[in-house]
């Protein structure tokens, strides 16, 4: 197969690139870099199979030759983005999208959207299931990024059937692991890079809100999974298993030996109190399920940010 990752140079871009070049698919990538990173497909760029394309979605894009698959992961994800470039993230999010659409539309490819758990909002119901429709401000500071998502899944829908796009939507639920930004913000790499540096682990409210953490391998596994599947509609693909932020504030500690204290700071605007995917739909179309437990993957991730602090 031929195809193309929008965002291919971020954090979840770079390990699906490679995964598709492993199983012999060429892959085209396109980029900005705006929250990605030329480093993070280093070791693709000698590949043959792989092209890079530094380019901003949310205008025009144009591909050459045939493509099978459009997979669209370009976004800015982190709460620090949300602030700092909103207006950017309802731009990849609408015009982006509705862009690649064309594209795959113009070349009778798949495609594919990464979505979001944060298109639940803070759920009141729990754990959340894809018929949940959610629960999300408009106008608050995660508003810029829930609905931009929201919106594409709305129009990716919308290409499918009024054009008859072959399309699949993943909603992904925090992801960590090798290539995540030290200072984009998130907790996973927040935690790990302070207790690696021995500064105080900044836990914002009482750290009773939880979270389900997925290791990078297995939810680009479940990626190409839902890829290869025939169902169209949203899918979770993510960790069912739930923590506190303060439970892993304490791993982070553990697994990394440090002595770092622990900081508390006020909890942001509109954070969500609690998230777990209900994972029966992807166990049923793809008998997808996480291999690695979050001490696993946040030794690994840990091991890897020592390689780069
Ligand atoms: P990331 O910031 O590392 O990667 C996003 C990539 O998209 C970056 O390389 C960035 O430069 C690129 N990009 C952004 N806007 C662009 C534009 N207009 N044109 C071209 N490229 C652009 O983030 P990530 O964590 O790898 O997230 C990838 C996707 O997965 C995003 O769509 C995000 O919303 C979704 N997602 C991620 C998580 C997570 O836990 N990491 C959770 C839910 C959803
Ligand atoms: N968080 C925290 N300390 C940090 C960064 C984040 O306590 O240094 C909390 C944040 O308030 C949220 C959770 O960790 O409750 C997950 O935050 P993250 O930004 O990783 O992702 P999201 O809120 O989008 O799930």
């Amino acid at each position: 197969m031929r195809v193309v990752v929008s965002g291919g140079a971020g954090f979840l871009g770079s390990h699906l690139c490679a995964s598709l070049l492993a199983r012999g698919d060429e892959v085209v990538c396109i980029d900005n870099l705006v929250t990605g990173r030329e480093a993070n497909v280093a070791t693709l760029v000698t590949n043959p199979g792989f092209s890079f394309i530094r380019h901003d979605v949310s205008n025009h894009v144009i591909v050459d030759g045939a493509v099978d698959a459009v997979m669209h992961l370009a976004s800015p994800a982190s709460p620090k983005d949300f602030s700092e470039i909103p207006i950017k993230i309802l731009k990849v999010g609408s015009l982006g999208t509705h862009n690649l659409l064309g594209l795959a539309k113009a070349k009778g490819a798949k495609f594919f959207l990464a979505s979001t758990s944060e298109v639940y909002g803070d759920p009141e119901v729990h754990p959340q299931p894809e018929t949940y429709w959610g629960h999300v401000n408009p106008i608050g500071p995660r508003g810029v990024y829930d609905e931009a998502k929201r919106f594409a899944e709305a129009i990716t829908m919308a290409y499918h059937r009024q054009h008859g796009v072959d399309v699949r939507i993943v909603r992904i639920f925090n992801v960590y692991g090798e290539r995540m930004r030290p200072d984009d913000g998130r907790v996973v790499s927040n935690f790990i890079v302070q207790a690696l540096s021995g500064k105080p682990l900044t836990i914002y409210g009482d750290g009773s809100q939880t979270r389900s953490f997925c290791y990078v391998a297995d939810e680009i596994r479940g990626f190409l999974a839902l890829l290869d599947s025939d169902y169209v509609g949203p899918v979770n693909v993510g960790n069912p298993n739930e923590f506190t932020v303060e439970e892993l504030a304490h791993l982070v500690l553990e697994v990394t030996g440090s002595d770092s204290p622990i900081h508390r700071e006020p909890l942001p605007v509109d954070d969500p109190t609690r998230r777990r995917p209900d994972l029966t739909l992807a166990r049923r179309l793809f008998g997808w399920e996480p291999e690695v437990d979050l001490r696993t993957g946040l030794v690994r991730t840990a091991e890897w940010f020592r390689t780069i602090l």
